[in-house]
């Protein structure tokens, strides 16, 4: 499949991974808009967040979120998790993924 995400998860291309779980990887955002800028992608490919119906998918999306706010130390001061979706809400890789940022203190823009 002709797309970004899964060849990411599959190492077709190169990308710093900085977890990996059972269903999804943890990356560093080629373009970082914040010190920390992790995106938390399910190995699975579903297209946004309306695709997907796995509740463990779902689940284990925000419990590592959680934990690797703790670990890269964002989680005290603060951090931000993002889910585009959609071309109104800025998705531009249709492969579903939740943005972490942190490190700064983020803009109050939501939108
Ligand atoms: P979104 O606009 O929510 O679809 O976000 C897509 C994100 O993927 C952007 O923040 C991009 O900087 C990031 N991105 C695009 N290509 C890569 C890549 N090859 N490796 C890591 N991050 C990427
Ligand atoms: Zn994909």
């Amino acid at each position: 499949m002709d797309c970004i995400f899964c060849k990411i998860v599959s190492r077709e291309i190169p990308s710093k991974i900085v977890h990996e779980t059972e269903r999804l990887i943890v990356i560093e955002d080629i373009n970082p808009q914040a010190p920390t800028h992790l995106l938390l992608i399910p190995k699975t490919h579903y297209l946004t967040i309306l695709d997907c119906d796995d509740r463990e998918v779902l689940a284990e999306l925000l419990d590592t979120a959680r934990k690797i706010a703790r670990d890269v130390g964002v989680a005290k001061k603060g951090f931000r998790l993002v889910v585009n979706t959609n071309e109104e809400g800025g998705q531009e890789i249709l492969h579903l993924h939740m943005h972490l940022l942190g490190g700064k203190v983020l803009s109050g823009r939501m939108g």
